[in-house]
């Protein structure tokens, strides 16, 4: 943990996640590795942890391993914000409107699956269903908004409606927005303690949960596979990789699909109730329509903001600084008054996103996977999770719309994304032309 300063950030301002303020990963205590396991689970993440819980209380004896403290990557890191992940629907379509409908449907099952676990397993995790708002940049975004709420009404059910701008002070305390769309079903949660309740539920169904345990290298043998942590191997019969964003070299087949992407947020001091009333009116999740997405939400507690978007800077001197400038002054485009309330915090992590924008899962070569969920993974994360443990178990409840989707690389890709500055300043400049 460093310290920033500056002129905006408080006098114990820290790089680390609010989150972790009330909940840091930390490794329970040395735990030998053991020599095999029935099945191992490389990533104790929203994925590796759902999937524990389903193969543990399908009677496996499970192993889970993570280089750092169990829930440490973008688990206890991310927005908490709890949706869906409508934008499916328009990638899904690719595929016709009988599969995008599918992949839409089973998205709300799971959003229903975490809100399941949550309860189930006693999680107390802030879980509040306080719906989503996400503002239109010009009328003519507005107008968008509308034509595509249409089209997906035409294929099924949505309770999404449409704010004009005539409204939007009910939703939201700016005039940035030219109204936009609301999203009832939307939760929040605390995503660090979201992870921490999964590790704990797993360790009382007698998952070995082991931090800090790298793995290197996987070999495949007979009747399984061997892994390599720190001069050690521990065999399995099954294995998940569930690193999304921090797969690196692990695996070459998800390297050359996962495109690593880096978000960051920053959280504000403590604010007046008025304000927050007055801000933040229903305490909802929210978001700009620019495609360079900007998303933001009050704490739990309903007293601070957390502001989360790209990253300016991944590499070099005083990347903290750089990320929370930015950040902070896309945050003031939406609540200028803020220009006086310190940051006390800035963060970022490993987002896993995919060259067709969907969430992926499947076996290649024995081993099991589930990724990509496009920056919008604690629903997805947390069912691909559950739903990989069901194929890993050949449970007739397995099948998945997401299941049979190719999964694709592009050429001359190798898990280094090259192209992304030069991606991020096309959005930018068509956010830019969008709102000239
Ligand atoms: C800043 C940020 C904001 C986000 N906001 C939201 C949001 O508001 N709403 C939403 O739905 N989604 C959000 N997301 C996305 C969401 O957090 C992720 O999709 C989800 O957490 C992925 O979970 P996971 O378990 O697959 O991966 P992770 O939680 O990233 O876990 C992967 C784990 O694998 C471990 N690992 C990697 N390599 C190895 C190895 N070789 N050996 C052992 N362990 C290894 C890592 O240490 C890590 O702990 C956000 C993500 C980020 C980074």
């Amino acid at each position: 943990m460093a310290r920033l300063t500056g002129p905006f950030f408080s006098d114990d301002a820290v790089d680390t996640p609010f989150w972790w303020d009330a909940a840091k990963p930390a490794a329970p205590a040395a735990t030998e590795l053991p020599a095999q396991s029935e099945v191992v689970i490389v990533g104790a993440g929203f994925t590796g942890l759902n999937a524990a819980l389903t193969l543990a209380r399908a009677g496996k004896q499970v192993t889970v391993l993570d280089a750092e403290a169990p829930g440490w990557g973008a688990s206890s890191r991310n927005g908490g914000m709890l949706g869906p992940g409508w934008a499916t629907f328009d990638t899904a379509m690719a595929y016709g409107p009988d599969k995008a409908r599918a992949i839409v449907e089973e998205s709300f099952l799971a959003l229903q699956h975490v809100k399941d676990v949550v309860a189930r397993e006693a999680i107390a995790c802030d879980l509040a269903v306080v719906g989503y708002f996400r503002g239109a940049m010009t009328p003519r975004l507005y107008d968008a908004m509308g034509r595509n709420l249409d089209r997906i009404r035409q294929v099924m059910p949505c309770d999404a409606y449409l704010v004009p701008r005539a409204e939007q002070l009910g939703e939201i305390g700016t005039e940035l927005y030219h109204g936009g769309l609301a999203m009832p079903g939307y939760a929040g949660l605390h995503p660090a303690r979201y992870v921490a309740g999964l590790a704990e539920a797993a360790r009382r169904l007698g998952v070995q949960i082991i931090g800090g345990a790298r793995v290197t290298a996987i070999a495949s043998q007979a009747g399984g596979f061997g892994l390599s942590v720190g001069g050690r191997t521990i065999t399995a019969k099954q294995l998940l990789v569930a690193t999304n964003g921090y797969t690196g070299a692990l695996l070459p087949f998800l390297q050359r699909r996962i495109i690593p992407i880096r978000s960051a947020l920053i959280a504000t001091g403590q604010l007046p109730a008025e304000v927050m009333d007055r801000l933040m009116p229903k305490r909802r999740m929210l978001a700009g329509s620019q495609r360079v997405v900007t998303y933001y939400r009050p704490s739990p507690d309903g007293t601070r903001i957390l502001f989360g978007g790209r990253v300016l800077k991944v590499t070099g001197e005083n990347v903290g600084h750089a990320n929370a400038t930015h950040l902070r002054k896309q945050m003031l485009q939406v609540f200028p008054e803020l220009e006086r309330t310190p940051i006390t915090h800035y963060w970022h992590g490993q987002t896993g996103f995919t060259f067709d924008k969907l969430p992926h899962l499947g076996e290649q070569e024995g081993i099991f996977y589930a990724c990509g969920y496009n920056g919008t993974g604690i629903a997805r994360a947390s069912w691909f999770g559950h739903k990989i443990a069901q194929r890993m178990l050949g449970s007739t409840d397995a099948p998945s719309a997401y299941a049979d989707l190719p999964f694709s690389s592009r050429p001359l890709y190798y898990g280094k994304p090259w192209f992304l500055p030069l991606a991020v300043l096309f959005y930018e400049m068509r956010d830019r032309w969008d709102q000239r």
